[in-house]
């Protein structure tokens, strides 16, 4: 018996990251689109993300810049921590999303069950 599974939309995904405990057993985080710029070519804030699964929600953000590079950012404290070295740095909320959004626009569809 299946249950009727909701189409893939990316709106929300279900990423199983290090978890927020001390022994950082994985746990699963859903992010959540809040956001999409309909013009994601053009400098500024691209799109926003909700974070649950944490200790707390947190919210990324990509964020283009005028030189044509992608910002990140994310309200958790490892992030903020870490956040002079942002260039170089990022949570692993980012690296998850990253990660997914990768994911996505590769061209390997799952074909719909027939
Ligand atoms: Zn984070």
């Amino acid at each position: 018996m299946n249950a009727p599974q909701p189409r893939a939309n990316f709106a929300i995904v279900t990423v199983v990251l290090p978890g927020p405990t001390r022994k950082r057993e994985p746990a699963p985080y859903q992010f959540r689109v809040t956001y999409k710029n309909p013009d994601p070519s053009e400098p500024g804030c691209v799109a926003t993300w909700t974070v649950t699964g944490g200790r707390e929600d947190y919210q990324i953000a990509a964020e283009r810049t005028t030189d044509g590079n992608m910002e990140w950012h994310c309200t958790c404290p490892d992030a903020v921590y870490h956040g002079e070295y942002r260039h170089h740095y990022f949570c692993k909320h980012v690296h998850g999303l990253q990660a997914l959004l990768k994911a996505a626009v590769e061209p390997a569809r799952a074909p719909l069950a027939a």
